[in-house]
């Protein structure tokens, strides 16, 4: 898209010239008309692979189409094309519609200039691109727990997919054409036409083209947990040429993947949707050569001699000279009677963006004082008529960021009840009403709710470790100088050495992230000692 329509033109000429067996190229001289073409592609349901937008534009310019075209095809790689070296057009295009890369024109020779931008393009979309969205279906009843559970774990791995209700004609339909009836949802018909019933992460995985089985038994790294610790971890493990595997329970992203805006990480000033940050990490990392494992959960860690052995629950194994152990926290569960029977089905843990369209119009409530719960009261906010917050503290100052704070203050249909609790949740099959208690006075009130979105602080599971990896009172693993009492080494600590500052009390197993005792729970921070873990594989496995 450009406005001067020689430009355009001369562009698509050049990009027919290459690309024109494989892809249609379409050409318009404006925003608007850009995005009609758009509108026309999804009736018709095509797939764009990439936009090129000339920035500065009369009436739209191109960060503002491709804001809104994004929102039609999420998936297509974006470009912005400018006339000269315009660094705060650049900073805006990355942190207001993520560009991929930034195009100075003329972009003669293209062979030189244009036509590597467009292949890296085409490349990126091809691996994380959208596929046709008939290919996987799922077909399942909206308040059940199952169900749900497949959708989160499809949406959290990017995977798209269209949704059936086993309540309409359609979703009856495909049931029947599976052989199978609503007592068997829920159901994931894979692009090739099999019917998985009542799935596994693992199942769905393996038919919808993640990664599950490592390609080797033995590597230089293994790296336990895919959050931003992890990701840190495989992106510098790999770039710097260890044979790296990452190994996640669900999906990357880790809990900053359920974030809907972090604004606090370097570099980003506008924010960066957690899954957006994350996803892209994801790719880096495979770009280097890290293996990516979905869906795998690991139950057991040991040293055997000089190696460092992993278990699955499958009870198959791999091992590696060096582990870095990025397990990060698990949400904590609200301890209000009748909210364990309804979790997923009105009760859901984390931001649960799956559900933000079925909040439409409704009173949304969110349990929890701190940034996330704000984070997703902002979210929810566009989605739902009200979000009330119910915090069991005084005031949100106390653990809030003032920046957030102030941003709710401004949402209109956000409203803050401090120093309550949620008390108890009713519903048949599925989230009705609540119960909340003003803790000073006692006064109970039960309110109609449909949806009630936790955010409870979180703790780390790391009992499956065993003995030998020493962990803090609350289950954090101690590393580094934490391990010493007044200047003793851990028990049945080899080395002649003190254990180096992210290692644990067995050598050779680091720790980054949230899961490391006394660590910052922030994002910068768990990348940050992914990244210093690597460095310190390297100093390891100087000394064998
Ligand atoms: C909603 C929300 C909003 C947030 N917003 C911000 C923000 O704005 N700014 C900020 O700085 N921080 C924010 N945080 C905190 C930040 O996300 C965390 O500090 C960060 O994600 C920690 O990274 P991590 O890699 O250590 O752990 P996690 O992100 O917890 O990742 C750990 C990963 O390990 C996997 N795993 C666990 N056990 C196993 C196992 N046995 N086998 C295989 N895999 C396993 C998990 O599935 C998970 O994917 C937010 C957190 C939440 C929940």
């Amino acid at each position: 898209m450009d406005d001067d329509p020689s430009v355009s033109r001369a562009v698509a000429r050049d990009l027919r010239r290459r690309y024109g067996q494989e892809f249609r190229v379409v050409r318009a001289d404006s925003g608007q008309d850009a995005l009609e073409a758009l509108r026309e592609i999804k009736l018709r349901g095509d797939t764009v692979a990439a936009m090129l937008a000339d920035y500065r534009m009369p009436q739209m310019d191109g960060i503002a189409f491709l804001e809104q075209a994004m929102d039609l095809f999420p998936h297509a790689r974006r470009a912005l094309l400018t006339a000269y070296a315009d660094t705060d057009a650049a900073i805006q295009a990355i942190n207001v519609v993520d560009v991929d890369h930034y195009l100075l024109k003329p972009w003669d020779p293209p062979e030189e200039k244009l036509y590597p931008v467009v292949d890296a393009l085409v490349e990126t979309w091809r691996a994380v691109g959208d596929r046709p969205v008939e290919e996987t279906k799922v077909i399942g009843h909206r308040w059940s727990a199952p169900t749900y559970e497949v959708r989160d774990f499809l949406a959290r791995n990017s995977v798209p997919y269209r949704w059936y209700s086993v309540d309409e004609p359609e979703g009856c339909r495909l049931l029947e054409a599976a052989g199978l009836g609503p007592g068997d949802i829920p159901v994931v018909i894979t692009p090739d036409g099999k019917a998985l019933r009542a799935p596994t992460g693992a199942e769905i995985a393996a038919v919808v083209g993640l990664s599950t089985e490592p390609a080797a038994e033995f590597y230089d790294l293994i790296v336990i947990g895919g959050g931003p610790a992890g990701l840190g971890a495989a992106v510098y493990g790999a770039s710097e040429g260890l044979r790296t595997v990452l190994v996640e329970r669900q999906a990357t992203g880790g809990q900053a993947g359920q974030s809907s805006r972090i604004e606090n990480y370097l570099g980003f000033p506008d924010g960066v949707s957690g899954s957006q940050l994350t996803e892209r990490a994801r790719r880096q990392a495979r770009k280097f050569g890290a293996e990516v494992l979905t869906a795998r959960d690991v139950v057991g860690l040991e040293a055997r001699g000089s190696a460092r052995v992993i278990t699955f629950s499958d009870g198959s194994e791999i091992a590696a000279h060096a582990v870095v152990l990025a397990s990060g926290v698990a949400y904590r569960s609200l301890e209000a009677s009748g909210c364990g029977d309804l979790t997923g089905r009105g009760v859901y843990y984390g931001s649960a963006s799956t559900e933000a369209q079925a909040c439409s119009g409704e009173d949304v409530y969110i349990v929890g004082g701190a940034n996330s719960a704000g984070q997703a009261a902002v979210f929810f906010s566009r989605h739902a008529r009200s979000v009330t917050l119910v915090v069991r503290g005084a005031s949100l100052e106390q653990s809030m960021s003032h920046y957030l704070i102030e941003q709710l203050r401004a949402i209109e249909n956000v409203h803050v009840r401090v120093g309550t609790s949620v008390v108890e949740a009713h519903g048949d099959d599925h989230l009705e009403s609540i119960t909340l208690c003003e803790r000073e006075s006692g006064t109970t009130e039960t309110v109609p709710c449909g949806h009630l979105f936790v955010f409870i602080g979180a703790a780390p599971y790391t009992d499956w470790l065993g003995e030998s990896i020493l962990r803090d009172q609350h289950g954090f693993v101690r590393t580094g100088p934490d391990l010493l009492a007044e200047g003793r080494r851990p028990q049945g600590w080899p080395l002649d050495r003190d254990p180096l500052y992210l290692e644990s009390s067995v050598p050779g197993v680091f720790v980054a992230g949230d899961v490391r005792s006394q660590s910052v729970k922030r994002v910068a921070s768990a990348v940050g000692e992914g990244a210093m873990a690597v460095t310190l594989v390297h100093r390891y496995l100087e000394e064998r």
